[in-house]
Order: C-alpha cells, then sequence, then structure tokens
C-alpha cells in the first residue's frame, strides 16, 4: 500500500506514510469507531477523474453522522484534498481511502472529535482473474435494529472479515451473507445483482450497504432498457438463475461464476453483467458508451 515515498494526509497536514504516527488510546481502534470511504479515479482525456466523488464524500459525511462523529470538512474540500493526494502521489488509475477516525477515548460514550486520513495507492483488481465462487455465508449481515448498516463504520467490518475467512477457508473466493431471514443481502465487501427471466433483481436496503457502484449499474441498465427490481429473495432462487455478478468500488463489476457450487444457466459473456462490465469499463474511464436497447429474454 505504501513505500518510502507515499505521502498522505493527516488533520491538516501532507507526510511521508512510512513516518505518519498516531495515538494508541482512540476509540476506533479500541473499538472500531471510525468510519471510511473506498473511491477509485480513473485517468481519461480530460485527466485524472474521482469516479462520484461527490456522492462518496457525501456517504462518509453521512456515516459520520450516524456515530456522532464531527467531520469538520466539507464534501468540495475533500475532493480538493483528494485530487491533491493523486497528484502528490503520481496515482492516477488509484484506490482511495479516506479514514475519519475518533480521538482518545476509552469509555463507551460516543466520541465526535476526530482525525482525517487520507491515503492512495494502486489497487487494479482486487479479486483474482476468472469468475467468482461465492458462498452462503453462516455469518447474517448485521441486523439494522443493531447498527447503521448503511454507514460505511469501521467497526461494521469484522462481520465481512469473518465471513471471507470462513470461504477462504472452504475454497471459495468471496462469502454472500443472508439476512436473519434469509433473504441474499450482499457479499463481504460489494453488492449482489441477479439475473433471472430476463430482470436484474437487487437486495433492497436494508441489510445492505447500498453501494454507489449499484447505484451506477442501475442507471446504466435502465438506459439499456434492462429492468431491475430490488426485492428480497432467498438463495434457492439463485440456483437455476441466468446469471449474477458483484457491484463494488474496489470490485467493479464482477462476474459470478458459482453460488455454492452451483454454476448459472448462462455463460457470462450472454448476460446483462457483461454488457455492463463493458459499458462501465468505459463510462468510467469518459468513453463513449453505446447503450443498447437488451430485449428481454
Ligand atoms: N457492500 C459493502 C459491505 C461494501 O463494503 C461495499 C464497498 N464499499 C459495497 C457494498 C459496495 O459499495 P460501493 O459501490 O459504494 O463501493
Amino acid at each position: 500500500y505504501y513505500d518510502d515515498n507515499t505521502v498522505i494526509y493527516l488533520n491538516g497536514k501532507w507526510l511521508s506514510a512510512k513516518s505518519a504516527k498516531t495515538g494508541l488510546y482512540q476509540q476506533s481502534f479500541h473499538y472500531g469507531n471510525g468510519v471510511f470511504e473506498g473511491i477509485r479515479s480513473y485517468a481519461t482525456d480530460q485527466g485524472t477523474k474521482i469516479l462520484r466523488a461527490k456522492a462518496h464524500f457525501e456517504r462518509l459525511l453521512y456515516s459520520a453522522k450516524t456515530m456522532y462523529i464531527d467531520l469538520h470538512h466539507s464534501v468540495d474540500e475533500m475532493i480538493e484534498l483528494t485530487y491533491q493526494l493523486l497528484e502528490k502521489n503520481n496515482l492516477k488509475d488509484a484506490y482511495i481511502r479516506p479514514l475519519v477516525y475518533t480521538d482518545e477515548r476509552l469509555g463507551l460514550q460516543a466520541e465526535s472529535q476526530s482525525n482525517l486520513f487520507l491515503c492512495a495507492w494502486d489497487w487494479s483488481q482486487y479479486f483474482d482473474a476468472g469468475d467468482l465462487k461465492l458462498k452462503v455465508s453462516p455469518y447474517c449481515r448485521p441486523d439494522p435494529n443493531s447498527c447503521h448498516v448503511d454507514a460505511k463504520v469501521s467497526g461494521h467490518y469484522v462481520n465481512s472479515i469473518l465471513a471471507t475467512k470462513d470461504a477462504h477457508d472452504s475454497g471459495f473466493d468471496d462469502a454472500l451473507l443472508l439476512d436473519q431471514q434469509g433473504h441474499v443481502a450482499e457479499a463481504s465487501g460489494a453488492n449482489f445483482f441477479l439475473q433471472k427471466d430476463g430482470v436484474l433483481y437487487t437486495p433492497p436496503k436494508g441489510h445492505i450497504l447500498p453501494g454507489i457502484t449499484r447505484s451506477i449499474v442501475m442507471e446504466m441498465a435502465a438506459a439499456n432498457g434492462i429492468a431491475v427490481k430490488e426485492k428480497l429473495f432467498k438463495p434457492d432462487e439463485i440456483y437455476g438463475a441466468q446469471g449474477a455478478f458483484l457491484t463494488g468500488t474496489a470490485v467493479e463489476i464482477k462476474a459470478i461464476g458459482t453460488v455454492d457450487n452451483k454454476p448459472f444457466s448462462r455463460h457470462w459473456e450472454d448476460t446483462f453483467g457483461a454488457t455492463l462490465q463493458q459499458q462501465f469499463q468505459r463510462k468510467v474511464r469518459n468513453q463513449k458508451v453505446e447503450y443498447k436497447k437488451v430485449r428481454a429474454a
């Protein structure tokens, strides 16, 4: 993630990643009370562009608000700092990680004082090449009555880490987590789309982080005339469907080959996911996208 030359932003200063320091008594460190984002930038004809920068920093502010954390920066300020960060590190196609961590406090009162840390690195491929093998996880997503599932809070990710470990230990690439009622929710760090009977289904808000890539895919699907329905469904509806894919900033659009070792009825190339994946790669680089009127089949 960093080397001798990497520059980071921390609380108003540009520092070398190797020499930057922080305290050991922060609430974030002990209890996971911090919020973060995952953002990508792409090289385009008009220079480096951060994809949906505004939406990501608005979500960061929203996540901070759910945890009563004061973040003393506006969306515009943070976007400007992020462009500076990319320039200082000579990065174009980059993965950007803003982290807001709370100050020193070891009691459980909400800590409002925050630190803003920005870093970026080259993370071209999140998963290895090839279609993903997903395992329906024995771990459920956090209950929306227990925490703000739609916020990107550091502590929520222990759930993702456990589910990923379980999936890897059983020879799978990633976990597909359900809600407490057994409906499909999302993968460890990405949203799930299912193509069935010529329609794209995706779980509704509730037990998921409503992804920004998920919104982009919904907009692109509409432009192609593909119907998208937000619907609760159980894993047995996946088996025998036409295809499926994950969406997320890190994973972008990624084909799923099997869920619990069961394949889909179509080759990836013949699914909506493949069309959207190609269009997405052009769109993020500001290249012209030819939307098709896809016939439901
Ligand atoms: N769900 C979870 C749990 C995630 O961590 C992510 C990655 N941020 C997503 C979904 C996808 O969200 P986005 O498209 O905004 O990256």
